[in-house]
């Protein structure tokens, strides 16, 4: 039987950054993965010529140089902005909040109008808060009506957090939102980040590229002949869920997946842009993604995903960690245990219960492992 340095229980992003730099130090590695795929969460399948985001819209962001050369010298990048369009009653608006929101939203025209505006928006608010001793927002709420004020908040906020997340924005912690910007440009792009794009070909290149001469398995779960895996290797790399792995022995962490409903549409250009986000409470889907407009396609039908947020259950995807006082808690629990185990590295978004993007996602591999 083969004996390896490493196990990597997992062949999303982090199993597959791990496996690319423990090769090139020379260590053998075994990568498993319980889905029919490589690639993890940004795998893509390919249909009507399509890269179809198969579990949910990849935008590859960063302001780390070092990650952004590596991925590079994997897999060129193209030139993505996004640029989503928020729809709530069927009026638009643009994201992230700027001067053409700001227009769309009061008409404002100048940098100082919207400024008197927003300050006007919040003042109740952050009164109020200032009435009840509280120095920083407590949740995601306060957090977003202190930043935005309260129609941005009714309108573009509320519904669409709401469905996102399963829970009201006064139980939500208020970093969630402190990702949007808030701009006094007339700049639409979503992401401060220095870099930005979608690799050209699609994620599966850069996937295949970092697992370019290491030995994979899918369809291979880690549980089902654990004593086998814990047997064949130095060391073993799991980002499944830290819960799982230690048999949920003080309860279940919670993840929201998502539905997706997807479609070939015979029509070349469905809604103009890669991403709507439906942003009413009485609109059950949170988004509409067109996944050809990520490589700026060009096929004659397109594909649209409506993607549906609820609470996971057993045999759905966990996707988002709920990162709420109760799960954080429990969390630390997992973590304590984890510290323990000097053979085990749990790593990603599942084994760290973190919400984590992906250039993160690569940083964290580099400087916890390869630095
Ligand atoms: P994963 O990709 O989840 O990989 C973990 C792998 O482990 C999975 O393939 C799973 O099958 C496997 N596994 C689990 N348990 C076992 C087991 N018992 N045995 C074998 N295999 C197992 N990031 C961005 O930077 N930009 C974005 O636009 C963006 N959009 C996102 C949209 C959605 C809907 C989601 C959910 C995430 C998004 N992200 C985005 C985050 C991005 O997906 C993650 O940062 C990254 O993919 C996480 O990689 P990972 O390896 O930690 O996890
Ligand atoms: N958000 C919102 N309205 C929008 C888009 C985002 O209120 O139209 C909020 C929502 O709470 C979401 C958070 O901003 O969870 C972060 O959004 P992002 O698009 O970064 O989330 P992703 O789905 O990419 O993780």
């Amino acid at each position: 039987m083969k004996f390896y340095d490493y196990l990597i229980v997992g062949a999303g992003l982090f199993g597959a950054t791990f496996a690319y730099m423990a090769k090139r130090q020379g260590k053998s590695c075994l990568v498993i993965d319980k889905r029919p795929h490589l690639g993890g969460n940004i795998y893509c399948e390919n249909i009507e010529g399509i890269n179809v985001h198969t579990y949910g819209a990849h935008i590859f962001h960063t302001s780390n140089k070092e990650v952004w050369d590596f991925v590079n010298s994997i897999v060129e990048f193209n030139r993505y902005t996004n640029s989503p369009v928020a729809n709530y009653k069927g009026k638009l608006y643009n994201l992230p909040f700027n001067m053409n929101t700001f227009y769309q939203m009061w008409g404002t025209r100048t940098p100082e109008e919207a400024r008197r505006k927003i300050e006007e928006q919040k003042r109740e608010a952050v009164e109020a808060m200032k009435a009840a001793g509280v120095e920083e927002p407590r949740n995601l709420e306060e957090q977003a009506i202190s930043l935005i004020g309260k129609d941005i908040y009714e309108k573009l906020i509320k519904g669409y957090t709401e469905k996102q997340w399963g829970r009201k924005c006064t139980e939500l912690p208020a970093f969630i939102i402190k990702r949007l910007p808030v701009r006094l440009t007339f700049d639409n792009n979503y992401f401060n980040d220095k870099y930005q794009g979608i690799p050209i070909g699609g994620y599966n290149k850069l996937i295949d590229g970092l697992l370019e001469d290491v030995e994979s398995r899918c369809n291979t779960d880690f549980f089902t002949d654990r004593e086998h895996f814990e047997s064949i290797a130095d060391k073993i790399v799991f980002t499944g869920k830290i819960d799982e792995y230690y048999h949920y022995r003080f309860g279940k962490l919670e993840y929201r997946t998502v539905r997706f409903e997807t479609e070939v549409l015979d029509c070349e250009n469905y809604q103009g842009n890669a991403v709507i986000n439906y942003t009413e409470q009485e609109v059950p889907y949170t988004r509409i993604i067109e996944h050809k407009h990520f490589e700026f396609g060009q096929q004659s039908k397109t594909v649209i995903s409506r993607e549906y947020s609820s609470e996971w259950k057993e045999g759905s995807e966990p996707f988002y960690p709920v990162n709420d006082d109760k799960n954080s808690a429990l969390y630390a629990q997992y973590r304590e245990l984890a510290n323990q185990e000097p053979n085990v590295i749990f790593g990603g978004r599942l084994a760290e219960y973190k919400y984590y993007d992906m250039h993160q996602i690569i940083a964290a591999v580099f400087n916890k492992y390869f630095s």
